[in-house]
C-alpha cells in the first residue's frame, strides 16, 4: 500500500485537511495503521524518555519508544514490561491503541491497565491530558482506539518488578483440548505466563494436541547491564529472500508441526530462558515473513467465550480438514479482568491466532467460514490482526462501536475504518 507520511519530531500534528492516522512501527498485521487516502503521522522521532521513578517503577516517555527501548533501560534497574506481546518492536503509541495483550492476561489484564495518564493532540488544536480522573470517557476510548481518537504525545506506564533477565520455564506436552484445558486451568493459579502452541493439522483423537509453555520470572538475582540487553536482542539470523510460496505446503507443514511436537522427548521439561528468547522467538529473525513468500500470509486471531471448547475443536476440525493451517497456532486462555478500551479485543475467554499462507480466494472462503463460527459464538476477531473483516461482523464483535464514534477525531482515520463505513 502505497501511503504519504509525514515524520513527527515535535509532538504536533501537521497543518492540512487530509486524513491524518498515527503509525508507530507498523507491527499491526492489517490495515489498521495504514491510511492510503490520507497522511500516516510516524512517531518513531518521539522516542524521549522524559521520567522514570525508579521506586515506583513509572515511566513518562513519548509515545514513539519502543518496548526494546523500554527493557533496554529499565530491566537493568530491576523493572520489566506489565504486559508485552510477543515482539518487542512496538512503540508505546501503538501498544496503547491496540491495548494489547501477553502471556499474562490471566493475571495483568491488558496494556491499557498499566496506563496511567497520557496527553492526546486532537486535530482541533486541544492537547488534552487523559487518564481514569480526567477525560476519562476519552481515556477509555483511546486505548484500544486504533488510533482514531487522536495522536498520543507522551504517556506514563507503570511498570513490573522483576529481579532477573531469566525466566523459569516449564514446557509440557498435552494430547488433546481436554488436556490443554485442565493445565490451563492449573496453571493459571501457579504461573504468571501461559500460553500453548497447537498443531492446526492434528485429527481425530490428536485433535488439539500441542505444547503448553508456563513461565514465572526467575529469582536468581541477575540483572544484565543496558549494553548486555541490547546485545542480546539484535537480530541473528536474517531471512534474505521472499520463499517460494510453494514451499509452504500441507507437506512441510505436517512434517513441521509432527516434529515439533516431539521436540522433546519427556513430556515435562524444566528450563531457564534468557527473557528475549522467551518472550520475543520471532524478533531474532529478520524480516520472518519473507518465509511465506511473495504472496504473504494473514493472521486470524479471535477470542470465544471460555467454556466453549466446542467451538475451538469445530476449529480446529475446519482447519485440519481445509489443509490451509500454519505452523503456528498459538492457544491461550485469557483471564476475568475486563477490559478498560471501547474497542478493547482481549476479554475472559479462550483466544487462538494463526498464521495462514495466502491462497487467495480459498483461505479468505476460510475466514468467512470462521467468522461465521465466532459471530455465533458471541466472540471477537482482533483487528490488529485484520485486513478482511465486515463491518457486521465488527459492530457484533465490538457492540460499543457505535458510542465509539463519537469519540472519533473528525479528522482521523484509517484504511480499516473506511472498511468499516463508520
Ligand atoms: C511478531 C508479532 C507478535 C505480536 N504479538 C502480539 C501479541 O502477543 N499480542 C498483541 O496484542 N499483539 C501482538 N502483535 C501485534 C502488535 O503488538 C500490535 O499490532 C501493536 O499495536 C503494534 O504497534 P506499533 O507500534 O507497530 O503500531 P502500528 O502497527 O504502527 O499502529 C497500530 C495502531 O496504533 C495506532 N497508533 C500508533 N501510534 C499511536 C500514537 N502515538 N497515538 C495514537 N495512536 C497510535 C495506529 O494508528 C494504529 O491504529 C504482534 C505483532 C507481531 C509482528
Amino acid at each position: 500500500v502505497q501511503q504519504q507520511a509525514v515524520t513527527l519530531h515535535k509532538a504536533r500534528l501537521p497543518q492540512t485537511d487530509q486524513a491524518l492516522l498515527p503509525y508507530g512501527l507498523g507491527r499491526s498485521y492489517g490495515d489498521s495503521c495504514l491510511n492510503a487516502e490520507g497522511i500516516v503521522l510516524a512517531t518513531r522521532e518521539l522516542n524521549n524518555f522524559i521520567s522514570f521513578d525508579v521506586e515506583a517503577g513509572i515511566l513518562r516517555c513519548q509515545a514513539g519508544v519502543s518496548l526494546a527501548e523500554i527493557i533496554q533501560f529499565c530491566l537493568p534497574k530491576g523493572w520489566f514490561l506489565s504486559v508485552t506481546p510477543g515482539t518487542k518492536f512496538v512503540t508505546v503509541g501503538g501498544a496503547i491503541a491496540n491495548d494489547v495483550h501477553g502471556k499474562n492476561h490471566h493475571v495483568d489484564g491488558s496494556f491499557g491497565h498499566h496506563v496511567k495518564q497520557f496527553e492526546l493532540l486532537r486535530s482541533d488544536g486541544q492537547s488534552l491530558l487523559c487518564s481514569e480522573e480526567t477525560n476519562t470517557d476519552l481515556f477509555h476510548a483511546t486505548i484500544g482506539g486504533l488510533g482514531l481518537t487522536g495522536l498520543i504525545s507522551w504517556a506514563e506506564i507503570q511498570l513490573k518488578p522483576v529481579n532477573s533477565v531469566n525466566m523459569a520455564v516449564e514446557t509440557i506436552r498435552f494430547s488433546n483440548l481436554q488436556e490443554f484445558k485442565l493445565l490451563s486451568s492449573e496453571s493459571a493459579k501457579t504461573h504468571m505466563y501461559t500460553v500453548a502452541w497447537v498443531d492446526c493439522l492434528a485429527k481425530g483423537a490428536s485433535l488439539g494436541r500441542g505444547i503448553f509453555i508456563r513461565a514465572n520470572h526467575a529469582n536468581d538475582g541477575i540483572l544484565s547491564s543496558s549494553s548486555e540487553i541490547y546485545k542480546q536482542s539484535l537480530q541473528k539470523i536474517v531471512m534474505p529472500f521472499d520463499l517460494p510460496s510453494r514451499s509452504i505446503n500441507t507437506w512441510t507443514l505436517h512434517c513441521f508441526n509432527a516434529l515439533y511436537y516431539r521436540k522433546q522427548l519427556k513430556k515435562h521439561v524444566c528450563t531457564g530462558q534468557h527473557f528475549d528468547a522467551y518472550f520475543y522467538p520471532l524478533d531474532a529473525i529478520a524480516k520472518w515473513n519473507r518465509m511465506y513468500g511473495k504472496k504473504g500470509f494473514f493472521q486470524y486471531q479471535f477470542v470465544v467465550p471460555a467454556d466453549d471448547y466446542q467451538v475451538i475443536s469445530l476449529v480446529f476440525k475446519l482447519i485440519a480438514d481445509s489443509g490451509l493451517g500454519s505452523f503456528l497456532a498459538v492457544l491461550k486462555e485469557f483471564g476475568e479482568i475486563k477490559s478498560l478500551g471501547l474497542l478493547s479485543f482481549p476479554r475472559k475467554g479462550i483466544c487462538l491466532a494463526l498464521d495462514f499462507p495466502n491462497r487467495g480466494k480459498q483461505t479468505l472462503d476460510l475466514f468467512d467460514k470462521l467468522d461465521a463460527i465466532v459471530v455465533e459464538a458471541n466472540g471477537a476477531v482482533y483487528p490488529a490482526k485484520d485486513a478482511r473483516m465486515a463491518k457486521a461482523s465488527f459492530l457484533s464483535y465490538f457492540p460499543r462501536a457505535e458510542e465509539f464514534r463519537a469519540y472519533t477525531d473528525p479528522q482521523f482515520s484509517s484504511n480499516f475504518w473506511q472498511r468499516m463505513q463508520l
